[in-house]
């Protein structure tokens, strides 16, 4: 194995490359991503640099110096336009590069609305990318008035960083409830009444019928229930969709991002996959993972594949997100859970899943012991009575001991 190529240079691809560097590989390392900037931390992009509260340095996961200082060969601002698997060789504008292996860890696009509906109006935006914050930040101003379309965790961040800033918000969700996707009806009864309590307008059960604009602006918005209301931004949070159009034209088997073995590769021997693009196994089934924690795990581990390690993978869920003053840390995944043990310590929740008596996944507001120890038993595979958790005076640690 003389050269690994990894194409997306976001949180998978810098991961990857680091850890094919620190356990020992010396051969060529390129790192191919279509922005025109370092790999960064997604995460604050709608929480503190929204706000104005971290500078744009403290985003970059390394200075840029790191990679030319590991002999990585950084390519940015350049997009892999095709992959051809027979000749392990991949074209950008003007160049053809190959590879022994090769990563793919494009990441994900955001679900955008209609031009027909005027999702393509100045003033509508998406969060996924620096350039999408840094283009809707001037807009985010005291006194103007925001619609959050899509009420998942993107878009509730979203909300809050704007209410924040002074902003007069309304966020929708088409879906009977915020959340629905991703967490239970009390997590979400909770972030309702955080975001009501902070003056955001929450809107269930009603999407967008379309847009207005002025001079190519979008100035109101007609929603799914007749409501014509005024706005001067929006801010579109519905959905990610994995980017797998390389990895298609490669011939990669893909279904809902690529699908990757338990060691991280592909149905091409030399071709792997890490992060968001990639559909991947989990508990028996086939899933995609929308987190840091996973785009960092996975990517380390096929770095470790490539140089022989032969290890499974296994993913560790887990998730957090930050509104107002909310921490929202999450453990494991609650996909199939049928009960809900809340326990209710007054400043401190958490919100335990379980699938009859298996612990699932923990929800846990400002409670960072509640999530530390739920990951634990998640991770041990041990399952806590409902009635116990529930209790606000029992003791969670020593349900590690048991
Ligand atoms: P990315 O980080 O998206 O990197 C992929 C890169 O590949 C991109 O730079 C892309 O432009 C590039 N690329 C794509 N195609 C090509 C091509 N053909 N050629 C070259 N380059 C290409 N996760 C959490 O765990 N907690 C959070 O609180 C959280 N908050 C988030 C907030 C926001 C606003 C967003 C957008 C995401 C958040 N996430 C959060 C999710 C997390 O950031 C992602 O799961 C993670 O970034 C995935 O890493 P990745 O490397 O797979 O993809």
């Amino acid at each position: 194995m003389d050269q690994v190529t990894v194409v997306g240079a976001g949180q998978a691809g810098a991961s990857c490359v680091a850890k094919l560097r620190t356990d020992g590989f010396g051969g060529k390392i390129t790192l191919i991503g279509d922005e025109a900037v370092p790999p960064y931390q997604r995460p604050p992009l709608s929480k503190a640099y929204l706000l104005g509260d971290m500078a744009l340095d403290r985003l970059f996961l390394r200075p840029e110096a790191w990679y030319a200082e590991n002999n990585i060969d950084l390519r940015l601002g350049a997009a892999v336009e095709a992959v051809d698997a027979g000749e392990k060789t991949l074209r950008l504008a003007g160049e053809i590069l190959s590879y022994d292996a090769l990563v793919i860890a494009t990441g994900s696009s955001p679900r955008r609305l209609p031009a027909k509906i005027g999702g393509d109006l100045a003033g509508v935006h998406v969060v996924r990318d620096l350039a999408d914050v840094d283009a809707m930040e001037p807009e985010v101003t005291e006194g103007r008035r925001a619609l959050i379309v899509g009420g998942g965790y993107i878009g509730l961040e979203a909300a809050a960083v704007a209410r924040k800033r002074g902003m007069d918000v309304t966020l929708i969700e088409a879906a009977p409830r915020i959340l629905g996707r991703v967490a239970a009806e009390e997590t979400a009864d909770y972030m309702r009444a955080l975001h009501e309590g902070h003056g955001v307008t929450i809107l269930e059960g009603v999407g967008i019928d379309h847009l207005t604009g002025a001079e190519g602006k979008v100035v109101g918005a007609v929603l799914s229930n007749c409501a014509d209301m005024r706005v001067d931004m929006v801010i579109v949070g519905i959905g990610i969709t994995p980017n797998t159009a390389l990895a298609e034209m490669a011939g990669v088997a893909c279904n809902n991002g690529i699908v990757t073995d338990l060691k991280g590769r592909t149905s091409d021997p030399a071709i792997w996959a890490a992060g968001d693009c990639t559909s991947l196994s989990y508990r028996g089934e086939r899933i995609r993972l929308e987190s840091v924690q996973n785009a960092i795990d996975q990517a380390e581990a096929v770095a470790k594949n490539i140089l022989g390690a032969d290890e499974d993978y296994v993913p560790k869920p887990w998730f957090w997100s930050d509104q107002y003053d909310l921490k929202l840390q999450i453990a494991g995944l609650s996909t199939g859970y049928d009960y809900v043990a809340v326990r209710d310590g007054g400043k401190a929740r958490s919100h335990w899943y379980y699938a009859g008596d298996t612990l699932l996944a923990v929800d846990a507001m400002n409670d960072p012991r509640g999530y530390m120890i739920g990951k634990r038993l998640i991770e041990a595979g041990k399952s806590p009575s409902a009635e116990i958790v529930a209790d606000p005076n029992s003791d969670l640690k020593a349900l590690l001991k048991t």
